[in-house]
């Protein structure tokens, strides 16, 4: 199964591609992955796209359409694969058109509030590392890491205020392709669930896997 994943940040998207990959015995597709590979290989396209990373620059869409190409053309996505990350654009999901026939777009649909709502519930340990959720997976002593003792604290990237501005970059980037793909006859919403294994279930019956 060729898939493309949508969902916006929080919404476990992440998780479930997992799922999915292990279910079908198919990798997982990043581009991120895709351009540190290839800047690790050290070839002549390797050495090109190194310069513009180093540079600042973001990797022009025809490039990272010709790795992608390169990478889904590899053995281990015979059977298919789960793209992650791209595309991002209309553009993008029109140069993709043209290497590859996807079978289906997955969306993880949460509401916003409902987002916002968790991640604002985060509390990490500074020291080492271990998270809590106020209301899911509260520490023994409030604000009181449980490994270690530390103050646990929010971190930036869970303020509330942060995951809203990047929930409007999410949404003012993905919904013309959601309606790209709708009209294309590919796209399967799915809700997010309070429970990891319903929302798992309700993928796995969208998917018919
Ligand atoms: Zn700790």
């Amino acid at each position: 199964m060729k898939l493309i994943l949508l969902g916006a940040p929080g919404a476990g998207k992440g998780t479930q591609a997992e799922m999915i990959c292990q279910t079908l015995s198919i990798p997982q597709i990043s581009t991120g992955n895709i351009i540190r590979a290839q800047i690790k290989s050290g070839t002549a396209l390797g050495l090109r796209v190194k310069a513009i990373v180093e540079s600042g620059a973001l990797v022009p869409d025809d490039l990272v359409i010709e790795l992608l190409k390169d990478r889904l053309a590899q053995p281990d996505c015979a059977n298919g694969f789960v793209l992650d990350g791209f595309p991002r654009t209309i553009p993008q999901a029109e140069a993709l058109e043209k290497i590859c026939e996807i079978d289906a777009v997955l969306e993880i649909y949460v509401p916003d509030e409902k987002i916002i709502s968790r991640m604002s519930g985060r509390r990490t340990c500074p020291a080492c590392g271990a998270s809590f959720h106020i209301e899911y997976n509260p520490p023994k002593t409030e604000g009181i890491c449980d490994m270690c003792g530390a103050q646990l604290v929010l971190r930036a990237d869970d303020d509330p205020k942060v995951v809203a501005s990047r929930l409007q970059v999410y949404h003012d980037q993905t919904e013309p392709l959601i309606g790209f793909y709708k009209t294309r006859g590919l796209l399967k919403t799915v809700e997010g669930q309070e429970e990891l294994a319903d929302t798992t279930r309700l993928v796995k019956e969208a998917l018919g896997i």
